[in-house]
């Protein structure tokens, strides 16, 4: 026995059944293109879900390939920085190398500025020397011609002696 109280409703034109059967009959007779509408619906649903995942797909995409941007600036870097670091090695290097150049003229200077203080010790003690030595020719010379005087002397008294004794 059927259920008198239930209804079939038809969604297009809201036309009422008994059975399902009469309103899937009303269906396929008035409205033949209704289940090609729902399928067309169901394929755009799907084209909208598979471009969805495709986008996705992409971003995924994207998102990969700034990654790997991102890990050859890194590496990039890395090496700016191995290089940086090696250039700062050699410059220290270099100027530890001039530092101990400065270092050694340094010293060879002073070792010539005490040289020279030596000389110049030398040379006014030669300078000394010399003085003395000319004070003593000097003095030398001053006997020398006294010497000659007093023998000039002598001579004129020897010679007045024999003057003295001839007479
Ligand atoms: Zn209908």
């Amino acid at each position: 026995m059927a259920d008198d109280d239930q209804t079939f409703t038809c969604d297009i034109c809201g036309e009422e059944f008994d059975s399902q059967k009469g309103l899937h009959i009303h269906e396929g007779e008035a409205h033949p293109d209704k289940q090609v509408q729902e399928l067309k619906k169901l394929l755009e649903k799907v084209d909208k879900e598979a471009e969805k995942v495709s986008e996705i797909k992409q971003e995924k995409q994207d998102l990969e390939e700034k990654v790997d941007r991102l890990r050859d600036e890194k590496k990039n870097l890395k090496n700016t920085v191995e290089n940086l670091k090696a250039t700062k090695d050699k410059l220290k290097d270099k100027l530890d190398s001039k530092k101990d150049e400065i270092d050694d003229l340094e010293s060879e200077l002073d070792d010539e500025k005490e040289e020279e203080a030596e000389l110049e010790a030398k040379v006014s003690s030669q300078q000394r020397k010399i003085q003395k030595l000319k004070e003593e020719r000097d003095s030398l010379e001053n006997s020398l011609s006294e010497t000659d005087d007093l023998l000039t002397k002598l001579s004129h008294q020897v010679d007045q002696f024999d003057e003295d004794i001839d007479e």
